[in-house]
């Protein structure tokens, strides 16, 4: 919408109008990133008498057959001038043109970049005479691209004269295969298969959807197990581990799933800092519902593991890539305890 000469902006013609800061704000807020004014490409320029009458008239009822009866009505009676008309374009212009169009077609794209071979527009190689040379080297090409993957078959097909022998053969071993029950009954079969996989699909996302729609059942697929793969600070852990000859499992199938387990009682937990919430590496005012669920499980899991009698160990991701030592220390630290206590228990 512009305002055009001659039209007062809205509110100027009550007598001026004077916005609440409220409502300026909001004006302004809806303007940001639409390149109002001078920050618009289109600012100072103004549209070709021609694109006036096609903006006008597409917009009196959207797709107007009529548009382009009447625009060739204003072109024959000379009232409307094609921007390129009597504009000549050099050899050179024309034969990168030409050189792009045949690019296209031969890729299959010419079709989808300029629509439909319109009535009235013609197609690149129309009115070309090739030599037998040009016509071997298309075919080469065209053969290659199909070959490729580049040109879909229906394509390739396309304008290849086939013989009417040849259509004819096509069309009578057709008739004479569909004559054949085993062949009718396997082609309805197959068919049939297909409509029933796609009735099947519809069914299953409606059933999933219903299951995901009751609480218990989602919370059991929420709290499904997955088989991942290790992150890279439960892999340092590991191998530390390994260094100093501590057997550990991995992801021992207790409550939460403890990244690294060691016999008899101690789960370790490499959390990564963005999922499990750091508060040191990221502002917990900004944390997703996502974080926020991810902290509270994390409590869940330690405070039930503790209650059945285990060590629990969480360490940060940043901790473990700054400071792996004294990670190591409070492992070890532990590890040793449990051990006494372990020997101590066996000797009672
Ligand atoms: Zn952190």
């Amino acid at each position: 919408m512009v305002f055009k000469k001659g039209h007062p902006p809205y509110g100027f013609a009550k007598g001026g109008l004077k916005l609440s800061e409220e409502v300026k704000r909001k004006l302004s807020k809806a303007r940001k990133g639409k390149h109002i004014g001078n920050e618009n490409s289109f600012f100072g320029k103004h549209h070709s008498k021609e694109s006036k009458i096609k903006m006008s008239l597409s917009k009196k009822g959207k797709s107007n057959p009529n548009i382009s009866k009447v625009l060739k009505r204003l072109y024959s009676e000379g009232k409307l001038i094609s921007h390129n008309k009597g504009k000549h374009l050099s050899e050179e212009t024309k034969k990168r043109m030409s050189e792009t169009k045949r690019k296209l077609f031969l890729e299959g794209k010419y079709k989808k970049h300029s629509g439909q071979f319109k009535k009235g527009q013609s197609p690149w190689n129309k009115g070309k005479q090739f030599s037998k040379e040009s016509k071997r080297k298309l075919s080469e090409t065209r053969k290659r691209l199909f070959v490729e993957g580049k040109l879909s078959p229906s394509r390739y097909w396309l304008g290849k004269k086939q013989s009417f022998s040849h259509i004819e053969k096509v069309r009578k071993t057709s008739i004479e295969h569909w004559k054949n029950p085993e062949f009718r009954a396997k082609t309805i079969k197959n068919t049939k298969d297909a409509l029933n996989r796609l009735e099947t699909r519809k069914k299953l996302s409606k059933s999933s959807k219903a299951m995901w729609q009751n609480p218990i059942i989602r919370e059991k697929l929420l709290h499904r197990i997955i088989p991942f793969k290790d992150t890279s600070i439960e892999v340092k852990l590991q191998q530390e581990l390994t260094k100093l000859g501590i057997k550990y499992e991995k992801h021992k199938f207790i409550l939460g799933q403890p990244d690294i387990f060691i016999e008899p009682n101690i789960c370790i937990f490499a959390d990564g800092c963005y999922w499990h919430g750091c508060e040191r590496c990221f502002d917990r005012n900004k944390f997703t519902e996502k974080q926020r669920v991810q902290i509270v499980r994390d409590q869940f899991v330690t405070q039930g593991l503790q209650n059945s009698g285990y060590i629990v160990l969480r360490f940060w991701e940043h901790e473990i890539n700054n400071d792996i030592e004294s990670v190591m220390k409070r492992i070890l630290e532990c590890y040793k305890k449990e051990a006494i206590i372990v020997v101590k228990e066996k000797i009672q």
